[in-house]
């Protein structure tokens, strides 16, 4: 399926039984990904609002455990990303309680002065404690009910120059079916004229890299005879 989740079609049936839905739930999922040294390094929460009937809303919704606040936000903590939080970030206040108190003061000059280190480090601050609370979000992904574990979705799959994808799987036939006529357009076919672009895009980009890196290449290796 083709699109940014936000434009995937549901169709107005229960995702777990097929029944004729009355409500929609939110429902979070988590992926994590990243090299050898650190798997859980980059993390996407992704949402959907999937139409469920009253009885599977029920069902989910009492066996739903959302995670409190702190339990997320305390393993995010426990990161080395806390350590270089802190220093901006103190940084930051203090510079930010000397432009105020210079400001009381009515000197405005140096107040003003003291504003770049305040935006500086407040920026630095505020990067790396968004960082955290996406962590702390990261963490916060309840685990599914025996509703919403009825259907799962893949992480975008995109290759370069592609529109976004995802593979999606429901364990109810006649939903899945639904949601392939819900979709029609948006379905992803490997043989398409827009997966053949992609690909023909991606191997000229290649060209291009190899081209530019030959004469870098012949340079190296001429300087290298040249020189001696
Ligand atoms: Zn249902």
């Amino acid at each position: 399926m083709t699109g940014p989740l936000h434009q995937i079609n549901f169709p107005p049936i229960c995702i777990n039984c097929a029944a004729s839905s009355s409500q929609t739930a939110r429902i979070e999922r988590l992926f994590s990904w990243g090299d050898e040294h650190e798997p859980d390094e980059i993390s996407e929460v992704a949402v959907v609002n999937v139409p469920m009937c009253a009885a599977c809303a029920s069902r989910h919704w009492q066996e739903f455990k959302p995670i409190p606040f702190l339990d997320r936000l305390w393993p995010a903590l426990k990161t080395e990303r806390t350590i270089a939080f802190i220093f901006p970030f103190l940084t930051f206040l203090f510079f930010g309680w000397k432009a105020l108190s210079f400001f009381f003061r009515a000197k405005f000059i140096t107040a003003l002065g003291m504003m770049i280190p305040v935006v500086l480090f407040g920026l630095i601050a505020g990067v790396l404690g968004k960082q955290l609370l996406d962590r702390a979000q990261s963490y916060g992904v309840p685990a599914n009910t025996s509703v919403s574990g009825c259907f799962t979705f893949s992480r975008d799959r995109k290759k370069l120059f592609e529109p976004p994808r995802r593979r999606f799987r429901f364990r109810n036939a006649g939903f899945a079916e639904a949601f392939i006529d819900a979709n029609r357009g948006n379905l992803w076919d490997p043989r398409s004229a827009a997966a053949a672009n992609a690909s023909t895009k991606r191997v000229v980009l290649l060209g291009l890299l190899i081209a530019a890196a030959i004469p870098f290449v012949l340079w190296s290796v001429w300087k290298e005879f040249a020189g001696n």
